[in-house]
């Protein structure tokens, strides 16, 4: 199979320097400007490829198009998903440097920043390839305009082999993932497919169809403030009760002490008096029983400080921020084995991630699309010394071919092996 390296390196630069940074607290659609150009620039791009019905919406800033099938066999369709936005560090000027036959040296970005395998030894497994950095104080980018770069490369090649059978394929490009908006607002009924990937992994081979299950908790304490020097049974001090919730906490379910598929509480603030206290904390767990249980012992711990003080003195907010797609992608295991198969084709060793946070995939997954997410080909995200790998991206082009056409043979004989982790 034979990647266009050229446009995957023209594509990917000129993307990068595009300042596309998301704002959690801008509530316009979507929250900058530049997203929306390079939604434009990708809307053309498609078009110029040849994709169908390609589409944009303002509504919820969404582009897609579609790959038409070239099979004459019932196939059903699969989406791929990418997006446009960057994460929170500086993305103004970003002026992308290329390494090419990477000798597994020290790359020297600016004056102040030089990205060197002894501190970040995931350099070692890309010798020899064409590196991309930023050339400083800004980030890459690689997140995710390497899926993006990624995707259309396998776009074009399917294009031009016509003779590969797939079925249809939709692609969709979307903002704000960074700040868990942008796949909330995604009206999938512009994306007709049964099931999808994101491309938002660093690692050739991994594949993560588990994340967090997330939940924050606000509790807001009322005391009763009386001169301390006739407060005998009167005083309720806000500040003591919020410190003996907070002392009830598991301490041992913590960040800190937490790794692959443990979950954590965070106490994210804790402040008050006599008057008035509030605690805010969050909730991870992957699994959803687990999740469910941490949750109601948060109520357990309201409720029991409320029967011990009286007059509701403690008041409970609990919102759930997303949720793990692995219930559904459980259900079916087709949508990962497929994945495990095309790895094989392409002599790649699967690797199941537990995604420590959240994804498009899991509200796309929530729409009833089940949604894993795969590999771009870069690493370091969110920060000076991110770095994407050509071959990587390409290899992630690869394997894009290789899901679209195997599903077209494996559509009628699904491989439902039940997922180990
Ligand atoms: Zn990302």
């Amino acid at each position: 199979m034979k990647i266009d390296y050229n446009y995957i390196t023209d594509r990917f630069i000129k993307y990068c320097e595009m300042d596309t940074r998301s704002y959690p607290d801008n509530d316009a659609v979507p929250t900058s400007p530049g997203q929306v150009e390079l939604l434009m620039e990708l809307k053309a791009e498609l078009s110029r490829l040849g994709l169908k019905e390609v589409s944009y919406s303002a509504k919820d800033a969404y582009l897609v198009g579609k790959i038409p099938a070239t099979t004459k066999k019932k196939v059903s369709a699969i989406g791929f998903v990418a997006h446009v936005d960057t994460a929170d560090y500086n993305s103004k000027n970003i002026k992308v440097k290329v390494h090419p036959n990477y000798a597994g040296n020290d790359l020297v970005l600016d004056s102040n920043h030089i990205l060197s395998p002894k501190e970040f030894p995931s350099l070692k497994e890309v010798i020899g390839h064409t590196i991309f950095t930023a050339s400083g104080d800004t980030l890459l980018g690689a997140d995710d305009k390497a899926g993006i770069a990624g995707l259309l490369a396998m776009a074009k090649y399917l294009l031009q082999h016509p003779e590969i059978e797939h079925g249809d394929l939709w692609l969709a490009f979307g903002p704000d993932e960074e700040i868990g908006k942008g796949a909330k607002r995604f009206d999938v009924s512009r994306f007709p497919v049964e099931f999808a990937y994101t491309l938002d992994n660093g690692n050739v081979g991994d594949i993560a169809y588990e994340t967090f299950n997330a939940a924050e908790a606000k509790i807001e304490i009322t005391g009763t403030v009386v001169h301390p020097g006739e407060a005998y049974g009167l005083m309720v001090n806000a500040g003591l009760i919020a410190n003996e919730f907070v002392a009830a906490l598991p301490h041992d379910f913590v960040p800190e002490k937490s790794k692959d598929y443990d979950g954590f509480y965070l106490l994210t603030s804790f402040k008050g008096n006599v008057d008035h206290a509030e605690v805010n904390l969050i909730i991870r767990s992957f699994d959803t029983p687990d999740f469910l249980a941490r949750k109601q012992f948060i109520q357990d711990q309201v409720d029991k400080l409320n029967a011990k003080y009286g007059n509701q003195r403690l008041s409970l907010t609990m919102k759930d921020q997303y949720k793990s797609p692995g219930d559904l992608i459980k259900q079916h295991p087709y949508v990962v084995n497929l994945v495990h198969h095309a790895y094989a084709k392409l002599n790649i060793k699967p690797k199941h991630i537990p995604f420590r946070g959240g994804t498009d995939g899991d509200f796309i997954s929530e729409k009833g699309i089940p949604t894993p997410n795969l590999f771009n080909g870069g690493a370091n995200f969110h920060g000076p010394y991110e770095y994407a790998s050509l071959e990587n991206m390409a290899k992630l082009a690869e394997v894009l071919v290789e899901i679209s056409y195997l599903h077209s043979e494996l559509d009628d004989k699904r491989d439902n092996t039940p997922l180990r982790r």
